[in-house]
């Protein structure tokens, strides 16, 4: 083992590898259990990180990529292996606003790409809570959503082109900067959502969109669950297209984001079945503010909505999206089991108060307008046995509703006994041979999203 990490040394210099004492203390996170790594490797290129993949293949040890470590699906724990860190591997290197491109190498914080594209007066649309630590690398390998995919799409959407680096070192160069390619297979596609499985992506090509000038949101009240979907149609329909984000709050989720130790007001009163969150973006300052008052009036003269207020400011805007985002209030009574899961509009309603019955304490918030939702039990004891019993009660009323056991997360190690309960066993069976295509050593990322003996 000493000559890999010799041959590590030598390859990437005193810097790029950390062992021992410093290796433990990177291997911290507020969200994710990480293990205890062999060594933590700081790549500053796509050759470095070739490297240590041609080094580590020829000793048949794991590695585990590491971006900002903010996955909530332990797609990080790095037990055993080489944890390879894109720190430093940050440099956003060309924006082109004629194209509306960025190419980025995958260690770049998403907040920073965000703040780039915005100095060009174009935007990236992924928005999501971890946006000050997650990494463009770990938002392309799971795929992630976020709060404006009811506009834009998910990360999927936004990759033109990537760079990854296989188990064997080869590099994989398919910086696409074009909108449309159809020569041949779209080798992208393997790397996105694969949550590090059969390679390590290194560099991308984004998608940009021009800036939007208007910035319209709002929180309303329904009384009753099929308000919500006839009030999301009619913002789409009324807004032309502008509508990016409809977040529910249940009303449990509401209380705890409203009443100290929150620091965040209530906005409406308390006591409403359903809570919303609407966003718009567009064009136009003048008109699309009076539009949007306009369709939310009108949906409050016919009584699908009972109560509603519109930011006006700036500072009213961020007020109202700290509610949605302040996802820590849920474990303030005690540890917290999340899940992240998908399923139809319709079958919503039915799907909770399922669920519920079997965990009182359920608090439920979610992407509605995408069709996800986040549920929040208590983990009770803590042991896997309860962990199994509330997984349990959660995933078997997915499954007979036709859900999906992740919407945005991915599976990592958290969720592998439950894939098939989403994928087919002819899906479960390309997944595996991909993977034994692409890493026959089953060096990186190994045991995750597949399960040590599936992969
Ligand atoms: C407060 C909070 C809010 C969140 N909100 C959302 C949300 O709204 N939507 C959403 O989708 N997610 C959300 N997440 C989850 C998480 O932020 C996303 O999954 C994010 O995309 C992970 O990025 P990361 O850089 O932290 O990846 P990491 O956690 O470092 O890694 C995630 C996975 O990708 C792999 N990986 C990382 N970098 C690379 C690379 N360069 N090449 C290959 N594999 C790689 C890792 O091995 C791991 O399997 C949230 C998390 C937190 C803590």
């Amino acid at each position: 083992m000493s000559t890999l990490l010799d041959d590590l040394r030598a390859a990437l210099g005193a810097e790029g590898i950390f062992t021992g004492e410093a290796a433990a203390e990177r291997a911290r996170s507020p969200w994710t259990r990480l293990g205890a790594p062999l060594a933590v490797l700081r790549p500053r290129s796509t050759e470095e990180v070739s490297a240590i993949l041609r080094l580590a293949s020829a000793a048949g040890q794991a590695v585990v990529p590491w971006g900002g470590r903010t996955g909530l699906v332990e797609g990080c724990q790095a037990d055993g292996a080489l944890a390879l860190s894109m720190e430093r591997m940050n440099v956003i290197e060309d924006i082109d606003p004629a194209a509306g491109t960025m190419r980025v190498q995958t260690g770049c914080v998403l907040q920073t790409a965000c703040e780039a594209a915005e100095a060009r007066d174009l935007l990236l649309p992924l928005d999501l809570g971890a946006r000050g630590s997650a990494t463009i690398g770990g938002n392309i390998s799971t795929n992630a959503g976020g709060n404006r995919v009811l506009r834009y799409g998910m990360m999927r959407d936004m990759v033109l082109g990537l760079e990854a680096v296989l188990a064997d070192g080869t590099v994989v160069t398919a910086l696409n900067p074009l909108l449309k390619n159809n020569a041949g297979y779209d080798i992208k596609q393997l790397f996105i959502g694969t949550e590090g499985t059969l390679g390590v992506v290194t560099r991308a090509v984004l998608r940009l969109r021009p800036r939007p000038v208007s910035h319209n949101i709002a929180m309303f009240a329904v009384d009753d669950f099929d308000a919500l979907p006839r009030v999301l149609r009619r913002l789409e329909r009324g807004l032309g297209g502008a509508l990016s984000a409809f977040e529910v709050l249940w009303p449990e989720y509401y209380e705890l984001v409203t009443t100290p130790p929150a620091r965040g007001a209530a906005p409406l009163l308390r006591g409403h079945a359903y809570y919303a969150l609407v966003e718009a973006m567009g064009g136009d300052l003048e008109a699309d503010g009076a539009r949007f008052e306009q369709v939310l009036a009108a949906a409050l003269e016919d009584g699908d909505i009972v109560d509603a207020v519109v930011a006006k400011s700036d500072a009213e805007r961020a007020a109202l999206w700290r509610l949605r985002d302040d996802v820590g209030q849920t474990a303030r009574n005690g540890p917290i089991i999340a899940f992240d899961v998908s399923l139809g509009i319709a079958r919503m309603e039915s799907y909770v108060a399922e669920v519920r019955a079997a965990l009182p304490g359920l608090v439920v918030f979610g992407h509605l307008g995408d069709g996800n939702l986040h549920l929040i039990a208590s983990a009770g004891d803590g042991s896997p046995a309860t962990r199994h019993g509330v997984e349990e009660a959660v995933y078997r009323p997915l499954r007979a509703r036709g859900g999906s056991v992740s919407a945005e997360h991915g599976i990592g190690l958290m969720k592998r006994d439950y894939l098939s309960w989403s994928r087919s066993p002819a899906e479960v069976a390309v997944m595996r041979t991909l993977k034994q295509a692409f890493d026959p050593r089953h060096i990186l990322n190994p045991g995750k999203v597949l399960g040590p003996t599936d992969a």
